[in-house]
């Protein structure tokens, strides 16, 4: 049979491998211990922190799904990337992006200040740089792309050959697009990394992340990390991410009709100054999303036009949109990352990184599109009503 393409290794991984009564779908495994068989007579599994079948299941739908030589399944996306920071020494320097995720950027420059590594933040996009910053030889450099949450396209492949050829390996954050619409290591990542709190899981019910290496020794190295730092996954939540994972294809196709959908109703409204979706042509890293990306993803960010009674319009007058943090669910969201997701940077920083106090951001879920788009127009419209009454 040919190769199953990888909308079917989602629904079917795991699937029958139970042999003792035959379950289609895998049970979850809860025991924290396994039983030696007999003295000096180790089975696969002696203790769920080191090793869970529920944990492998996910791991190996992971691995397969990204295109790795192996998965650790980690208690949060954070608990992955401090994983993946393992590979740093003190004298070693990080390259990340200026406008990482909020969590990264914390925790890079938390353990840079306690000596574990030296970390510098680039603008990824501004080629002198990157030369500059691959210059000072660094052992990893970090992308993430699309960034949050103005959605900027970094190239991966061209960043992967520099840090290679500066002799840095590359991790990259794929939360934002999932192994459905980016796989960063067939593009010459090292290592990827994910929230599947986010997309992978989808339901908004787990925490939970995951690292997934290219290289078999690198995979061996970070799980025996995970093993020593107690950074694994839980069996339960395993359970419900293998289960999200299983329909992650259609609810990307979903997200991302009803983010095209709501990206092109939003274009034009008065009460929008810009909008920011790499599936508009208009948007700077249009090309380079078409080329590395196999869909544009379900996020879109827009300026408000308007003081902060239109922002407010818009934040508290939306029926289907929750106000709330986080991303990749069902359910659509709306953000406002100045306040919320980004208020722990500074204003100087994120007046450095392009997010506006008039930004908003939209998680897009898996609701009828037209409604999304309905209840969005309502509420703009209504933002421009109350500017007019003076
Ligand atoms: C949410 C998120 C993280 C952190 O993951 P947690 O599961 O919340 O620990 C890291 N990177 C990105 C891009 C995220 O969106």
């Amino acid at each position: 049979m040919a190769k199953p393409d990888p909308q079917t290794v989602a629904v079917r991984s795991a699937l029958e491998s139970d042999t003792q009564h035959g379950a289609v779908v895998p049970p979850v495994h809860l025991s924290t211990n396994y039983t030696f068989s007999g003295f000096k007579e180790k089975r696969v599994y002696d203790y769920s922190r080191s090793g869970n079948p529920t944990r492998d299941a996910l791991a190996g739908a992971l691995a397969e799904l990204e295109g790795g030589a192996g998965c650790v399944v980690t208690a949060s996306g954070m608990a992955g990337i401090l994983l993946v920071c393992q590979l740093l020494d003190p004298s070693d320097l990080l390259i990340a992006p200026h406008d990482c995720y909020g969590g990264s950027y914390r925790l890079f420059e938390s353990l840079s200040a306690r000596g574990q590594f030296r970390v510098r933040f680039i603008d990824q996009n501004d080629s002198q740089a990157v030369a500059e910053a691959l210059a000072e030889r660094p052992r990893l450099v970090w992308v993430e792309t699309p960034s949050n949450p103005l959605l900027r396209i970094v190239d991966i492949a061209a960043l992967a050959d520099a840090a290679h050829a500066a002799g840095a390996l590359l991790a990259a954050d794929n939360t934002f697009l999932s192994p459905a619409l980016q796989t960063p290591l067939a593009l010459g990542a090292d290592i990827v990394v994910h929230s599947t709190t986010k997309y992978l899981n989808g339901h908004s019910d787990v925490i939970g992340g995951a690292v997934i290496s290219a290289d078999a020794e690198v995979h061996g190295t970070l799980a025996d990390w995970a093993n020593t730092l107690g950074l694994s996954g839980g069996a339960f939540d395993s359970y419900l991410t293998l289960r999200g994972v299983r329909t992650l294809f259609p609810r990307m196709r979903q997200h991302e009709a009803n983010a095209n959908q709501v990206a092109g109703a939003l274009i034009g409204h008065p009460a929008v100054q810009a909008v920011y979706y790499p599936g508009l042509a208009s948007h700077p890293g249009h090309a380079l999303a078409c080329r590395q990306q196999r869909g544009f993803g379900g996020m879109v960010s827009f300026e408000v036009a308007g003081d902060e009674r239109a922002l407010r319009c818009v934040l508290e007058g939306l029926s289907l949109f929750s106000l709330a943090e986080s991303l990749g669910g069902v359910e659509s969201l709306v953000c406002h990352p100045a306040t919320m997701t980004h208020a722990a940077m500074d204003p100087a920083a994120r007046r450095t990184a392009g997010i506006s106090d008039r930004l908003v951001r939209l998680s897009l879920g898996a609701e009828a599109g037209e409604d999304l788009v309905a209840d969005l127009l309502a509420a703009l419209d209504r933002a421009l009503a109350v500017q007019a009454r003076v």
